[in-house]
């Protein structure tokens, strides 16, 4: 699960992490309303979707040659501007997509005046089983370039979980952003609330990018200032945080990801026309696998799981047929926990409740099976039977091509 900068900045300032002030706007009144409680004259209008690159980014519905969706503002009336361009807008950015996404929100915050951009990033690393901490001195808007080309400019720092967050750790950050004197401490003290936010919310992935440190002060005094944060979630931890679970954004994701997971079901769409519905994970990836194999595309990852019921399946037909890619539903189940018998039933009732419009083929295997496939048989629906995965996949790629 995602969340707005906004809101990740909001909750990382609870653990200490130094932030610079800002609101955020649903109207342009109130982006103007929240300048007028920030201390000016310099203000960032950022445009608050679920996609880094706004920065570089470009409105569908402004010219080539107007701001992207992060500007610097120098008065009320450049927000005022601002927040009249933005809001609305659909602002694509190279994580968007070429549909790009509409903006809704705005945060207005504090304009910083910057010395150095760095980059710090945490994620739950699979290979070490640990959180990795990953900095690097070169942040901002081109650190996917520094990774392709200058890698060595990346420190990675591993945590081993049962040890936990140590001093050590925090000076290794430290030295890999090259910082001397405060800075260095206070970049050993961010690092350690970051690990500590990250653990405690349960992240799956935060990253700061950029991390600066501000320009000194008239006392001498710099600043390591978190401006820009992406913050994802363990969706699986969620029921431990109902604070940040009311903090979803559902406009941000796809509507038939939002009525899938109503449902209980692990839904993802893709590109492809072949719909699949399949139970168990492993057995959707192997079966996405094999409509490949066949020189097809799945229009969709879908996992009804363990115990699907009859509402179960006819609510995931539904969810499957909403998308006006799909032209043939491939189903493989394996009959395990719930027998094939109570499964066809299900497949039959939900075929006959949807109206479906496009061939289906269905692949079971397990307890019951014989019992199943006649309960197909004989239902009267167009349903063509398969034996195996490959036959099936074979099966509902060749209806496919004969129903275009
Ligand atoms: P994105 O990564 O989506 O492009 P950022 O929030 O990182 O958005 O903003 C892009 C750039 O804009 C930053 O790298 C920084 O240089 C500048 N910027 C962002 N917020 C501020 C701010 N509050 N004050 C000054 N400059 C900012
Ligand atoms: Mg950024």
């Amino acid at each position: 699960m995602n969340i707005h900068e906004y809101q990740a900045k909001e909750l990382l300032a609870k653990f200490g992490v130094g932030i610079p002030a800002g609101h955020a706007a649903l109207t342009v009144d109130e982006a103007v309303e929240a300048a007028k409680k920030l201390p000016g004259p310099l203000y960032v209008v950022k445009a608050q979707i679920h996609a880094g690159g706004r920065g570089k980014g470009k409105f569908k519905e402004l010219g080539p040659d107007a701001k992207g969706g992060v500007r610097l503002a120098k008065s009320l009336d450049d927000v005022k501007h601002d927040a009249e361009e933005m809001l609305g807008n659909t602002l694509v950015t190279i994580q968007t997509g070429d549909a790009g996404k509409q903006v809704n929100r705005l945060y207005v915050t504090d304009g910083v005046d910057i010395a150095e951009e760095y980059y710090l990033s945490m994620l739950v690393d699979r290979a070490s089983g640990r959180i990795a901490l990953i900095v690097s001195t070169e942040g901002g808007m081109d650190i996917e370039e520094v990774a392709h080309s200058t890698p060595e400019k990346i420190t990675t720092i591993t945590i081993d979980p049962a040890e936990g967050f140590m001093p050590h750790h925090g000076r290794a950050v430290a030295f890999a952003l090259k910082l001397s004197g405060d800075l260095n401490k206070q970049a050993q003290k961010l690092s350690k609330q970051l690990y500590d936010a990250f653990v405690a919310l349960d992240c799956e992935m935060l990253e700061i990018n950029p991390l600066v440190e501000t320009k000194p002060d008239s006392s001498g005094a710099a600043q390591l200032l978190v401006l820009d944060t992406k913050m994802s979630f363990d969706g699986n931890a969620m029921f431990r945080h109902p604070d940040i679970e009311a903090l979803r954004d559902e406009s941000e994701e796809d509507p038939a990801e939002v009525e899938a997971s109503k449902y209980d079901l692990a839904y993802i769409k893709l590109d492809g026309n072949i719909g699949c519905m399949v139970n168990g994970a492993g057995l959707a990836m192997a079966t996405m696998d094999i409509i490949k194999l066949n020189g097809a595309f799945p229009a969709n990852f879908l996992d009804v799981g363990g115990g699907a019921t009859k509402e179960k399946v006819t609510e995931a037909f539904k969810i499957i047929l909403s998308d006006p890619a799909v032209e043939g539903i491939l189903v493989n189940i394996f009959g395990g926990i719930m027998k094939c018998d109570i499964i066809a039933e299900g497949i039959v009732a939900a075929a006959k409740e949807v109206n479906l419009s496009v061939p289906l083929v269905v692949r079971l295997e397990g307890t019951n099976v014989e019992k199943g496939k006649e309960i197909l048989e004989t239902s009267g629906l167009p349903i063509v039977s398969a034996n195996d995965l490959g036959d099936a996949a074979r099966k509902i790629v060749a209806e496919t091509k004969k129903a275009a």
